[in-house]
């Protein structure tokens, strides 16, 4: 397991922000709290691998940050990437982006073709799918009322989603497609377009497998290398707000405590994971659906990125330390 890198992305201010004084004060990969007037406070000083201020467009956060989780997948290694803030901090630009700034999927996706045409002496093999955990139940985004599903685990396939549909694809349009299908999906029914997505992880997944060419003619199966299959999972996490500030009841609460729990294990997964081997111990992927779903592309051979965004204004500065503080707990 290599060492899980960890970024930090400002979004820009909005339009009409109140506190045009930056708070946030970014000194290479270093951040630092600043209250309006410059004064520093003590013991909010974070440093982090990256720190991506509004200038870094999607292309180049995932050049520097996501480029080498796709070209390991390629190669046989499992790879994951995270965007883990509050709503509106950008996790779903960083993910999806725009048309003019196009996010770390559709970029992932084009690179994946991309790499599997240059690489002439395999044959690859492409499924993707595409699921939300809404309140701790699974459900599919590339087929719709396919709800519920649960989590199996054999001997043959390991853990996995029994019932998701897997789609084999050969192009990144078709891709491109069934994202813009899971997104329609996602928000089917919403009357506020933000309200439920915030409240769900995404999971964006494709297999690769790949075998030799070589050793496809002459059959010759004893090498070890002749077959890989990796997984590569882009994942789009719920807002990580506080419930208790927003002032929740009934439903909003129950899923707010869903989420919190949810992320709180991914956090904690995450920071046993960036322990070295021996003081580990014991790593709960089983207390919640995410960690469970994630296990065998987390654990063992793999790369893990994580993307903490955001958002830069004065009313934020809680939620944007509670961000500080998971990130640089991953590390
Ligand atoms: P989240 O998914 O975390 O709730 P969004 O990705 O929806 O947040 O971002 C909130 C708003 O801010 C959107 O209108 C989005 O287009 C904009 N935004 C976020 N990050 C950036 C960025 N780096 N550059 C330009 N606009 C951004
Ligand atoms: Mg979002």
């Amino acid at each position: 397991m290599e060492k899980i890198s960890v970024a930090v992305r400002f979004r820009p201010p909005a339009a009409v922000d109140p506190s045009p004084d930056r708070i946030w004060k970014v000194d290479d990969n270093r951040i630092s709290l600043h209250r309006p007037l410059g004064t520093p406070i003590s013991g909010v000083n974070f440093a982090f691998d990256y720190v991506f201020d509004p200038s870094y467009s999607n292309a180049m956060v995932y050049d520097l940050l996501i480029k080498s989780i796709i070209q390991a997948a390629i190669d046989g290694f499992n790879g994951t990437a995270f965007a883990y803030g509050q709503t509106s901090s950008g996790k779903t630009f960083t993910m999806n982006g725009s048309e003019e700034d196009p996010g770390i999927i559709p970029l992932g996706v084009k690179d994946v073709f991309r790499r599997i045409e240059m690489t002439t002496d395999r044959e690859f093999l492409i499924r993707v799918s595409y699921m939300e955990i809404y309140n701790e139940e699974i459900n599919d985004l590339l087929s719709f009322g396919n709800q519920k599903l649960p989590v199996h685990e054999s001997l043959e396939r390991g853990i996995y989603v029994a019932g998701l549909r897997e789609e084999i694809v050969n192009c990144s349009e078709q891709v491109i497609e069934l994202l813009k299908l899971g997104e329609a999906n996602r928000h089917f029914g919403e009357t506020n377009m933000n309200a439920r997505s915030s409240r769900s992880h995404t999971i964006f997944r494709m297999v690769i497998e790949s075998s030799a060419r070589d050793s496809m003619k002459s059959g010759d199966v004893s090498n070890a290398d002749a077959i890989r299959v990796s997984v590569l999972n882009l994942v789009d996490l719920a807002g990580s707000e506080r419930v208790a500030k927003t002032g929740a009841g009934g439903a909003r609460l129950r899923e707010g405590k869903h989420i919190n729990k949810s992320l709180m294990i991914l956090g904690n997964v995450i920071n046993k994971l960036s322990e070295s081997g021996k003081q580990r111990g014991h790593i709960p992927y089983r207390d919640s659906k995410l960690t469970r779903i994630l296990q065998p592309a987390l654990g063992g051979n793999s790369k893990t990125s994580i993307i903490c965004t955001v958002a830069p204004e004065e009313v934020h500065v809680e939620e944007s330390r509670g961000t500080l503080q998971f990130a640089s707990r991953a590390k």
